[in-house]
């Protein structure tokens, strides 16, 4: 991604990152984190103590941490921009507002309808996010691993506490939860982002608290996968509802890492949708899921860094269409 920036001129900036481990107890996966950074080739990577870590971040505490002087942030709009660019560019064409509402494929084509128009083509490929399994389904492909809609609330640091958080901190990922944990993010405008928490989305486009949606919300409810997990983690999702009404609450989990952090030291940001998957066992998927029926692939399954990963996961993709797509089938692509 940061050779893509370079070569489009797209602004970005190599602010490094720590991941920190409070207690001692956390050591064993940092150390685990640190190793698999090393076999993929992580360039640079070290663990610290507590005082390079100061050297780093002044102002944050920790008995140990994960220290990636390469990691950097950039704007997203603007790879997307380009992304669309050199779609176009190669003759590509790309179409807004279209919602797909039916997919149906026979052995000739495959046909996609949507809200305005109607498709044919040989193959597809979607990639839909947080409805991925319903596009999944309408094709004839299984409806599990479901996405269950979470909720991520961001705040951003007051210009009086801004001098407290330099870059990128992360807490030591919890191996039970896919999700990475409150950490800070660093924007190409110099704000300081902290967040998100994880709350179950009451819609599948629910981004405030009071959005509502009852037919997603009876969805996640009566998955088999739901229920289960919910039984198995009841006390850490209402944690988090607990802590989604409470500034102060959520602060206190940055305070581990950056004790002089106040909560009337922040504001209330955007927020956005995580699409988590969710097996019928009530195992949250962590791993990238792809699957295939016939000549459709399913992006099912695309978390987290997906986005920053794009240009690998995109050429993982062709390369599955490439092997599996019989591209010398004589149909004819027509719109109709
Ligand atoms: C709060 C937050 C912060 C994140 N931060 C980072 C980060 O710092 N770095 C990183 O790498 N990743 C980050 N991610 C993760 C990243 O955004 C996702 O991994 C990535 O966007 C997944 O890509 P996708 O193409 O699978 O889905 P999406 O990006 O969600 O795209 C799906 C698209 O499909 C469209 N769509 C859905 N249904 C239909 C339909 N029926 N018809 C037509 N179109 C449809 C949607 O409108 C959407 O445009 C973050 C995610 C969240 C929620």
């Amino acid at each position: 991604m940061i050779r893509y920036c370079q070569v489009h001129n797209i602004p970005y900036r190599r602010c490094g990152k720590v991941v920190v481990a409070t207690e001692e107890s956390e050591l064993p996966r940092l150390q685990d984190l640190y190793q698999r950074g090393v076999a993929n080739g992580v360039p640079e990577i070290a663990l610290i103590g507590p005082e390079q870590l100061r050297e780093i971040e002044p102002h944050a505490v920790g008995v140990r941490a994960l220290h990636s002087p390469n990691t950097s942030i950039t704007d997203y709009r603007q790879v997307v921009d380009s992304f669309v660019r050199d779609i176009e560019s190669m003759g590509g064409v790309i179409k807004t507002g279209q919602e797909v509402t039916a997919i149906e494929q026979t052995d000739q084509q495959v046909r996609i309808k949507t809200k305005v128009d109607a498709f044919a083509t040989r193959h597809l490929i979607t990639c839909g996010g947080v409805y991925a399994d319903r596009l999944a389904a309408a094709s004839g492909g299984a409806l599990d691993p479901r996405i269950i809609p979470f909720r991520g609330d961001y705040y951003i640091l007051k210009e009086s506490q801004r001098h407290l958080i330099q870059a990128l901190i992360y807490p030591v990922p919890d191996p039970n939860f896919p999700f990475l944990g409150v950490h800070s993010t660093l924007k190409m405008d110099g704000s300081m982002w902290l967040g998100p928490n994880a709350v179950l989305a009451f819609g599948r486009e629910s981004y405030r608290r009071s959005d509502f949606n009852a037919s997603d919300l009876w969805e996640t409810l009566s998955a088999r996968g739901f229920r289960k997990l919910a039984f198995k983690f009841w006390r850490t999702g209402l944690d988090e509802m607990i802590r989604d009404f409470s500034q102060k609450l959520f602060v206190k989990s940055i305070q581990k890492y950056v004790p002089d952090i106040t909560a009337d030291g922040v504001d209330l940001g955007p927020s956005g949708i995580r699409a988590q998957a969710l097996t019928a066992e009530g195992e949250l998927v962590d791993d990238f899921v792809f699957d295939q029926v016939g000549a459709i692939i399913h992006v099912r399954n695309a978390p987290s860094p997906a986005a920053t990963a794009s240009l690998p996961i995109g050429e993982y993709i062709a390369k599955m269409a490439a092997d599996t797509f019989d591209f010398h089938r004589p149909v004819a692509v027509a719109q109709s």
